[in-house]
């Protein structure tokens, strides 16, 4: 068995590619099949290699391994252009040199008398020797075929014209180069979005002409953003690298976008090995399916809290270079990490909470200190035991703040906000005894001193 992702290199790799990548993954490594990758890049003005690029990268971050490829169409020029010498010589295909003014007009033409706009065939006989090629679609007959998503699909013939197949200057179109492609690779199962569905037909014809084996077709509904309207930038980050970017494991992703449009009872979490074992193409919703964000921020949560600190550690490292965090500098993070654990919706949170273990900062968050800085006097008292401290734990610290709730007769929330705002320079911090030793003695004594001379200034 053997499917395949097809993107076209015209832009970064979009969170509903990675959706089909995904499914056409799954359900290939279900069946022990070889998985292709295949860059589509025949449209030479809009495909670039930085789009070729980021497909790889977003396909590599994502885990989704091929088994083969990545093929380029545009090595494989010399057998589109057997194939449509093939059909031309076949009496299957034929030159075309209408002029796209006539093709504007008769489609407005046809526009007008509320009829579909179609190619007339005009060329069909001519025998010319020179322009786009065309391929004679049946003029009569049905096109049926049964998609593992939709069920039976039925197309008229009558519906559908002479497709251009080659562009005057000879290169092949996606509809041409698809079937070439899917035959030669031995594709048996097409796995796409439904924005293919009105290709389909066509391209069985293709299929039918050139005598070869149809694959089963399989079409994926679009996914909508929160409005209903199908997902796009203005939702929101669209880009699969944008998901890494903002902090999301790869696993939480992948988890979310398989229950986009696919579901096994009610159960929300999926392990990769799950996604496999229970992936069915009769399990996948006919109807498109919507992008929420919470619920995949909810699923990152999860799958950051149960993560070994290892793992963690490992895909922080992007974030902690980006955000120029030297983690030498302070306590061990697999320590900070086991600490953020807990409390972090994404990477970028934790990375954002790990910051004042590694970095000095030179001011507090304004708002926040002429609130809480105002008492001098529990500051100094805390600073002094807490310098005289040689046991630095966790433990030890609490009691010196304790003692300094006792001797000076105040809650702990007295000295408690203001010591946290100290520490972290924003107020975002977890337990501050743990805080405190994580932040080392030196770092928490000369953070104090701050914010006794802000109250002092
Ligand atoms: N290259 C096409 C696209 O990116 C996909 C073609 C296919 O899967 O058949 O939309």
């Amino acid at each position: 068995m053997k499917s395949r992702f097809a993107p076209s290199p015209t832009g970064y790799l979009h969170i509903g590619g990675a959706r089909t990548a995904l499914f056409a993954w799954a359900w290939t490594k279900k069946q022990q099949g070889q998985f292709v990758l295949r860059i589509e890049d025949t449209d030479r003005e809009r495909s670039t290699q930085a789009s070729v690029d980021a497909i790889l990268d977003g396909m590599s971050w994502l885990g989704l391994a091929h088994d083969e490829g990545p093929f380029y169409q545009t090595d494989r020029f010399d057998r589109y252009k057997e194939i449509i010498k093939q059909l031309l010589d076949d009496d299957k295909a034929y030159y075309c040199e209408c002029s796209k003014e006539r093709l504007q007009t008769l489609r407005d033409e046809l526009t007008e008398k509320g009829e579909k706009a179609k190619y007339d065939g005009c060329c069909r006989d001519k025998k010319l020797t020179s322009g786009v090629v065309r391929f004679k679609n049946p003029l009569t007959g049905l096109v049926v075929f049964d998609d593992a998503v939709k069920g039976q699909i039925s197309i008229n013939n009558q519906e559908l014209d002479d497709l251009i197949i080659a562009r005057s200057d000879g290169t092949p179109t996606y509809n041409l180069t698809v079937v070439v492609d899917d035959h030669d690779m031995e594709i048996d199962t097409v796995i796409r979005g439904d924005d293919h569905i009105n290709n389909t037909p066509r391209q069985i014809n293709l299929y039918q002409a050139l005598g070869w084996e149809l694959p089963k077709f399989a079409h994926l509904p679009m996914i909508l953003g929160s409005d209903g309207a199908r997902l796009s930038k203005r939702h929101g980050a669209v880009s699969v690298m944008a998901y890494r970017d903002e902090g999301f494991l790869p696993e939480a992703l992948l988890n979310y976008l398989v229950r986009l449009g696919w579901s096994h009872g009610d159960q929300e979490i999926f392990s990769l090995d799950e996604i496999v074992s229970l992936f069915e193409l009769k399990n996948i919703n006919k109807a498109p399916a919507s992008f929420n964000q919470e619920k995949l921020i909810w699923l990152n949560q999860e799958y950051i809290k149960s993560a070994s600190v290892e793992y963690l550690i490992e895909q922080l490292s992007w974030h902690l270079d980006h955000q120029g965090v030297d983690s030498s500098t302070g306590p061990e993070l697999n320590v900070v990490v086991k600490h953020l654990q807990e409390r972090s919706k994404t990477l970028v949170e934790m990375v954002d909470g790990m910051k004042m273990f590694y970095q000095d900062f030179t001011e507090f968050d304004e708002k926040l200190a002429k609130k809480q800085f105002k008492d001098s006097e529990s500051i100094a008292l805390l600073m002094s035991k807490l310098s005289a401290l040689n046991d630095w734990t966790a433990s030890a610290i609490k009691d010196q703040i304790k003692q300094v709730c006792d001797e000076l007769d105040i809650g702990f929330g007295k000295i408690g906000q203001p010591f946290r705002l100290a520490l972290s320079g924003n107020g975002n911090a977890g337990n501050i005894d743990i805080v405190a030793q994580l932040v080392g003695q030196k770092r928490t004594l000369s953070r104090l001193q701050m914010a006794l001379d802000y109250i002092n200034n």
